[in-house]
């Protein structure tokens, strides 16, 4: 069996090599991606799998076209279209993506189980924390302190700890059994978002059509999976997961300049593909999409953060979802403003950022 230090060099070795292509010239980047692109498919002719492209928002559209470009014109493109922000679903009917039903509305799932913020790990903690059993106490104990117990070979100081900050505003459900003097928040908490409007869609649509996907991921982008992509590469086939990101290796300025010469038609949101003083390729308008009305990550953004924008696109639902898509039980209305309020993010006061985004705002 491989030993804790052997398998530490070989990720180490597996993310310096990555480093390095990632460094490479963009028309090197993108033959390797359609060697990956090429690989994968022969795979899973072979493994009798077939396969399809996840598609969001400008990255995988990006891909699905760049594979069709490839001579695969007949891939298959499906997507939870409706949590995108319009202009990208408009996109998706336009280029022929196949939509999926997510299994529960948004409002419900908050409603239900809590608010999607900070990040998918750090909102599962906190769920974890109001939500106890016995059968949790280990981890909650771990969460609150970074001690592992017993089963956990009495570690310390584990990754497992909140950062002090979050524990600070959320660590009260523990406070008795730990001792401690946390806040406990008046809204719930939730990772569970992804799971009822994406994973489970798109996992079971993959079941039932014996489809394995691409995804438009960059490990340049960061995020939960930067690591995997640089340890696993482009085209994995785990045992239980088997998946091609063919971008892995792109920047930012790869993907805008495969986007612009595939011609691949940009949703209104991202606004226009420009060259910026610096030479860097840019998008006039959103740089990123995701869900709209997502907390995860917003604690790491400049104003006019995602919840200023949709501010400025439409005031309606944008008042629906800060102000009221929550109910109290002696029935007064809140929604994401008291989250933000409680995390400390401004979202009452106007903000005007020019910076080519032409905010105006409403009041
Ligand atoms: S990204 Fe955010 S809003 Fe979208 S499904 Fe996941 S938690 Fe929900």
């Amino acid at each position: 069996m491989i030993s804790y230090e052997e398998r530490t060099k070989d990720y180490a070795d597996k993310i310096s090599a990555f480093k390095v292509k990632q460094k490479l010239p963009y028309e090197f980047k993108k033959r390797y991606a359609a060697v990956r692109v090429r690989e994968f498919i022969s795979e899973c002719d072979k493994r009798g799998l077939n396969y399809h492209v996840s598609v969001g928002g400008l990255d995988s559209i990006t891909l699905y076209l760049f594979i069709k470009s490839l001579g695969y014109s007949d891939v298959v493109g499906v997507s939870v279209s409706s949590l995108e922000d319009k202009s990208i679903q408009q996109i998706h009917k336009e280029i022929g993506i196949t939509s999926i039903k997510p299994y529960k509305n948004k409002a419900d799932i908050i409603r239900e189980f809590g608010f999607p913020v900070l990040s998918k790990e750090i909102a599962a903690k906190i769920e974890l924390l109001a939500n106890p059993s016995e059968k949790n106490k280990t981890v909650r104990h771990a969460i609150v302190t970074g001690e592992t117990g017993e089963f956990g070979g009495f570690r310390k100081n584990t990754r497992m700890k909140l950062a002090q900050k979050w524990l600070d505003l959320f660590g009260g459900y523990e406070n008795e059994n730990e001792n401690v003097n946390y806040q406990i928040p008046n809204f719930k908490v939730s990772s569970k978002c992804c799971y009822y409007l994406k994973e489970k869609p798109a996992d079971d649509w993959a079941k039932e059509h014996n489809s394995v996907p691409f995804l438009g991921l960059m490990a340049s982008e960061g995020g939960r999976r930067e690591k995997s992509l640089m340890i696993n590469g482009c085209n994995y086939f785990g045992k239980s997961t088997i998946r091609s990101a063919p971008f892995a290796i792109f920047t930012r300025q790869d993907l805008l300049r495969l986007a612009l010469e595939l011609e691949v038609p940009l949703p209104e949101i991202y606004g226009k593909i420009y060259t910026d003083e610096n030479g860097l390729l840019q998008t006039s308008g959103a740089q990123r999409t995701g869900c709209s009305m997502c907390g995860f990550g917003i604690h790491l953004e400049k104003r006019p953060h995602r919840f200023d924008m949709l501010r400025q696109r439409n005031f309606k639902e944008w008042d629906f979802w800060m102000n009221h898509c929550c109910k109290d039980e002696d029935g007064t209305e809140y929604g994401w403003g008291r989250v933000l309020d409680y995390i400390g993010i401004g979202w009452r006061d106007e903000v005007i950022d020019v910076n080519a985004n032409q905010i105006t705002f409403y009041d």
